[in-house]
C-alpha cells in the first residue's frame, strides 16, 4: 500500500509556474492536491525553508544492466533523479545475441549478473519484476540491432539485413521502448550509413518515438556529423536529440558555436531537435573507441587484439594515432577509469602518460598493453572540452541535463575498487548544474534550470504525467535546499552523493529521507504510451 503524505511549508518550483508557496498531498502514488495550506496527514513532512520540485529525469543513462545489480540506484535517487532513461549511444540490453551479448556477459558476470534474456519482451518482463528505487525508461540501440543481424562486419547492411533490423526494432518498440538510440563512433553502429539510420528512424517517427544519437564525430568532423544527424531527422520525420553535445579536443573548440547555430537553424526550420549535456569537461568512453582508427576495431574483439599483436599492423596504428593527435598533451588528458573487473587494477587513476613513464616507453605502447591485458575492456576519462563551450551549450533552451552515466551504488567494500573510478557525473550532474551553473553563475534562472531537469526531458522522451507539479501527476518529487545544493563527487573521489538533497519520492513513496536511502523500491519500468 502506498502511504499518503502531506508535504507542508515548502516553496514549489516547476517549469510551468516557477516558484510559489504551497502544500502538497500525495495519494495513491500521485499528487492528489496542491493548496496554499493543508492539514497535516499521519505521514507529514515539514519542509519549511526547502524547495519541492518534480523528480529529476536523467535523459541520458547507461543503467540497463546495472539496474539489476544495484536496485537501490543510490547515485540516482540520492542525487534527486527519479527516472533513468537508458539504452543510449546505440547500446540497449536487447536484442542480445552473438558477440554483443558475449561482451556484456563477460563484463557483468564479475558483478554477479547472469544475463538470461535475449529479446526486448524478455528484458521488459524481467525488469517489471525486478525491484528498483528509480523509474526506468529505455531506448532500443541501433548498435544492438546491427550486432544481432550483421555482427561486427564493417560494411553496409544488405536490404534483407535492414528488413531484419527493422523487425527487431518493431519488437522493441512494441515491448515499450521510447525510441531508437545510435552510437556512431562505436562498432558495430559506426559501420551504418545515413540511409540505414533513416530507414530505421522512420518507424520510430510513426510510433511517436524519438531518436537519440551519439553522433559520428564530436571532434574534427563535428559539423559534418551534426549535418548527418539533421539529415536523418529531416528525411525520416523523427524527433531527434543530440547526445552529450560537445566539441571535443582543443583544436575543435571554436566549432561549438557553429554546431549550436546549425541546431538553432534546424529548429527555426521546424525540425523537432534537442540535445543533452552533462556539466563536466571530461568525457568517458572505451579506450579502443577513443584511440584506435575504425578499421583497427573492425570484426570484433579477437580481430582487434590480433591487429595489436602484429608488429607491422601495430606500427601502422601508432602512426595513424600520432598523425591524428599531434597535440603534445593528448596523453596527459586520458586517464584510466576502469578496467576488466577480474584483472589487475593497477592502471586505474593513471594517465596514459604516467603509465608510459612507469614502463619507460611510449604512451601508445602502454595503451595497447592495457587493451591486451584486459581483453579490450578499458574505460577512460578524456579531458577534452572547454568551460566556455560548456556554458554556451547549457544556455541553449533545448538542452536537457543528462549524466551519461550508469546508476551506481554507494560502495563500502572491495567491490568498489573493482568498479574503478566512475566519472563524477554519475553522482554530481544534477546538483552541479543547479548549484554551480544556476545558483552561483546565474547562467539561467531557477525556473529554467529546473525545466531542463524535469519537463523538458519528460516532453522529449514522451513521459506522460511526470516532470510537472500538477494534480494527477505521478508523485516523483525532490525536496532540496536551493542555498546548499552542490555536487561533492570529484574525479579522484567520485563515489559521493551531493549535498542539499533532503528527501526524494518516487511514485509517492519516500526513497530518500534526510539525505539517506530508505531502502524503498517503488520504481517502475515505464513504457511508451500505447504499449
Ligand atoms: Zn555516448
Amino acid at each position: 500500500m502506498v502511504q499518503n503524505w502531506t508535504i507542508r511549508g515548502a516553496a514549489l518550483l516547476d517549469a510551468d509556474l516557477g516558484l510559489r508557496r504551497a502544500d502538497l498531498r500525495l495519494s495513491g502514488g500521485r499528487i492528489a492536491e496542491i493548496a496554499p495550506v493543508l492539514e497535516p496527514a499521519p505521514r507529514d513532512l515539514d519542509a519549511t525553508g526547502l524547495t519541492v520540485a518534480p523528480g529529476f529525469i536523467d535523459i541520458h543513462c547507461h543503467s540497463e544492466f546495472a539496474a539489476f545489480v544495484y536496485p537501490l540506484a543510490e547515485s540516482k535517487v540520492l542525487a534527486g533523479v527519479t527516472t533513468d532513461v537508458s539504452g543510449n549511444c546505440g547500446a540497449s540490453p536487447f536484442p542480445l545475441v552473438g558477440e554483443f551479448r558475449d561482451r556484456r556477459e563477460a563484463e557483468w558476470r564479475a558483478h554477479g549478473l547472469a544475463i538470461d534474456w535475449h529479446s526486448a519482451a524478455d528484458y521488459y518482463a524481467r525488469a517489471a519484476s525486478a525491484p528498483s528505487s528509480v523509474n526506468r525508461a529505455l531506448l532500443v540501440g541501433h548498435g544492438a540491432l546491427r550486432a544481432a543481424v550483421v555482427g561486427y562486419a564493417g560494411r553496409p547492411a544488405t536490404p534483407d539485413e535492414r528488413r531484419r533490423m527493422r523487425r527487431l526494432l518493431d519488437e522493441a518498440l512494441q515491448a515499450g521502448a521510447f525510441g531508437l538510440s545510435s552510437g556512431l563512433i562505436y562498432p558495430p553502429g559506426c559501420y551504418a550509413d545515413a540511409e540505414e539510420l533513416i530507414a530505421l528512424a522512420r518507424p520510430v517517427a510513426e510510433a511517436g518515438g524519438y531518436y537519440a544519437s551519439h553522433i559520428r564525430n564530436e571532434g574534427d568532423r563535428l559539423l559534418e556529423a551534426i549535418d548527418e544527424f539533421l539529415e536523418v531527422v529531416r528525411s525520416s520525420g523523427v524527433r531527434g536529440q543530440v547526445s552529450h553535445l560537445k566539441a571535443s579536443g582543443p583544436r575543435n573548440w571554436p566549432k561549438a558555436g557553429q554546431a549550436i547555430d546549425r541546431l538553432r537553424r534546424a529548429r527555426d526550420e521546424g525540425l523537432d531537435v534537442s540535445a543533452d549535456r552533462y556539466p563536466y569537461l571530461a568525457s568517458m568512453t572505451d579506450l579502443d573507441s577513443l584511440l584506435l582508427p575504425k578499421w583497427a576495431v573492425e570484426g570484433g574483439r579477437e580481430e582487434e587484439l590480433a591487429r595489436l599483436a602484429d608488429p607491422a599492423t601495430r606500427r601502422r596504428i601508432v602512426e595513424e594515432i600520432h598523425k591524428a593527435h599531434p597535440e603534445p598533451d593528448y596523453f596527459d588528458r586520458i586517464t584510466v577509469a576502469a578496467v576488466h573487473p577480474e584483472r589487475s587494477q593497477d592502471a586505474v587513476g593513471k594517465t596514459l602518460r604516467k603509465l608510459a613513464d612507469r614502463a619507460g616507453g611510449d604512451p601508445l605502447e602502454a595503451a595497447f598493453d592495457l587493451l591486451r591485458d584486459h581483453q579490450t575492456q578499458v574505460n577512460v576519462t578524456y579531458l577534452s572540452m572547454s568551460e566556455e563551450n560548456l556554458r554556451a551549450i547549457l544556455a541553449e533552451p533545448y538542452v536537457a541535463i543528462g549524466s551519461d552515466s550508469s546508476l551506481r551504488h554507494l560502495p563500502a567494500d572491495a567491490a568498489a575498487e573493482r568498479a574503478g573510478l566512475p566519472h563524477p557525473r554519475a553522482y554530481g550532474t544534477a546538483a552541479r548544474f543547479l548549484g554551480t551553473y544556476v545558483r552561483d553563475l546565474g547562467l539561467v534562472d531557477w525556473r529554467e534550470g529546473i525545466r531542463r531537469l524535469t519537463s523538458l526531458p519528460a516532453d522529449i522522451v514522451g513521459l506522460k504525467d511526470r516532470g510537472r507539479l500538477i494534480e494527477g501527476a505521478w508523485a516523483d518529487l525532490v525536496v532540496f535546499d536551493r542555498d546548499r545544493i552542490a555536487d561533492r563527487a570529484t574525479y579522484a573521489h567520485p563515489w559521493a552523493a551531493p549535498d542539499g538533497i533532503h528527501h526524494v519520492f518516487v511514485n509517492g513513496e519516500r526513497v530518500v529521507a534526510d539525505g539517506r536511502h530508505t531502502g524503498a523500491t517503488p520504481g517502475r519500468v515505464l513504457k511508451r504510451e500505447g504499449t
